[in-house]
This record gives C-alpha cells, structure tokens and sequence, in this order.
C-alpha cells in the first residue's frame, strides 16, 4: 500500500517537475510522504476560521537581510484581506544565521525552514506560515522568491537587489513587496495550484501565475527580469479573479485538492 502511493506520488511529481518550474520549488518526490505538503496545501486552514482562529508569519532573515517594514506590513495586510483570521494576523521578526550564505535548492530551503519553524504549521487555533531571508541565491539566481510546501517560503535579497534596474524604477524594496506578496499568493494556492478556477486567468505559459500584469500573481513578478516588464509601478495586490478563486474556495464553491487541512 505503502508503496504504490509512493509510486504514484513520483509519477505525479514527475509529470508536475517542469510545469512548476520557477518559483515554485515542488520537485521533490519525498516531501509528499513528510506531510509537508504542496504550496496550497494549507489554502483552507488559511480560508477558514472554524479551527484556525489566528495566524503566525515566522520571518527568519540573515543577519543584514532584514525585509523592508514596508514589505512585512503588505503581507499582513494582503493576508489579513483574504485570510479569515478572527483573531489577528502576527508578524513574527528574528535574526538568524543560516550556515548557507551561498546557492539555494528548493530542499535546502525547506529544509532549513522547517529547522527554524517555532511551532508545527497547525498548533492548537493558530496557523503558522513561514519565510526566509538568507544570503546568496536560488539554484537559478534568476528565481527572487521560492514558495517550497505548503507552508514555507524564501526571499532572495541579493537576486532582487541585482533585478534593480540603473534607474531605481521599480526599486528593490517595491520589487520585495510584490515578490513576498507574491509567493505567499502561492501558499494560497494561487493560481490554480490546487483548484481550478471557474474564470480563464491562468497563464498558458506559465503555469501557476496570472496573465494579468495587474495582478500580483503575474508570472514575470517571480523573475529577475522584472524590471523588462514594469517601468515603475509593480502590482501589489490580487486582483479580482485571484480573490473570486479565493472567495470560492473558501465557500466551497470551488473544489480544493491536496489539502493538509479540511474544514
Ligand atoms: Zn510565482
């Protein structure tokens, strides 16, 4: 039994690996069978309050890789405007030194962000969600964040300080704030990571982003040549077909697979 769900969880990696290229770092077979689940996998504990009254966001950065205040505050408020978390959204800051200041896989950062998770994703009523800030780069430094599993992320300073273009126009700290808005709209399951939307805004190239260069789901919002597509002003909030997927999931409108959670 074991083993042909193991099987069956590789053929499905497998066929998913080059689709969810990217951002999304989702290729390994074995975090399936650790319950860490897929980016989404925690959409409804995330969408419903019936268990899960308040939310935690661990941000774990390297020394000199604090996030802008300004990034941290639209995460909190972008959360606290889908998420349904009667108690309160925190905002959890430390300083730490990770031993890895260098290249970045997908596993090195699970794995390093599940070492400094404080608490289990579901503790008692509260959810918590995690990111890091480390030194150095992604395994393709063109990637400036990664959402890894359901509920881990990882935000590349360097990567987005290099996507700065000589003008400033988006500055890096404006380039953090969609990215970590951004990848976070991935541990919501956005877009179509475990659903699929009733409304056609999937783009056909890439899968898992919005085609709408207003929604902060845009696909090019993952990538260092952001500063190609956007002359000053970048998205910073989900747009109207990314809060009805939203609004759907959440009233059950809208079937929801792969999740660690249901209410
Ligand atoms: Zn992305």
């Amino acid at each position: 039994m074991g083993k042909s769900v193991r099987v069956c969880f590789g053929i499905l990696a497998v066929l998913l690996a080059p689709l969810l290229s990217g951002c999304l770092g989702v290729d390994k077979i074995t975090d399936l069978g650790l319950n860490r689940g897929i980016p989404g996998g925690l959409t409804l504990a995330c969408l419903d309050d019936s268990v899960y009254t308040s939310m935690v966001v661990e941000v774990d950065y390297h020394p000199g890789y604090k996030p802008e205040t300004s990034s941290t505050n639209m995460l909190q408020e972008r959360l606290d405007s889908v998420c349904d978390k009667p108690q309160g959204i925190e905002i959890l800051l430390t300083e730490t030194t990770f031993s890895n200041d260098e290249i970045w896989t997908a596993n090195d950062v699970r794995e390093t962000g599940w070492d400094e998770k404080s608490s289990n994703p579901r503790d008692d009523s509260t959810l918590y969600w995690q990111v890091i800030f480390p030194a150095g780069t992604y395994e393709d430094s063109s990637v400036l964040g990664v959402a890894v599993d359901a509920s881990t992320v990882a935000m590349f300073k360097d990567s987005i300080d290099d996507a700065e273009n000589i003008f400033r126009r988006p500055s890096a700290e404006k380039i953090e704030n969609s990215v970590l808005v951004h990848e976070f709209g991935h541990l919501l399951g956005l877009v179509n990571l475990v659903y699929t939307s009733p409304v056609e805004h999937e783009d056909s190239e890439h899968p898992g982003h919005s085609n709408n260069e207003d929604s902060v789901m845009y696909w090019a919002i993952e990538s260092a040549s952001i500063s190609n597509f956007f002359s000053n002003e970048l998205p910073t909030e989900f747009d109207i077909d990314d809060k009805q997927d939203l609004i759907g999931l959440a009233d059950g409108s809208i079937s929801c697979t792969d999740q660690l959670w249901r209410p």
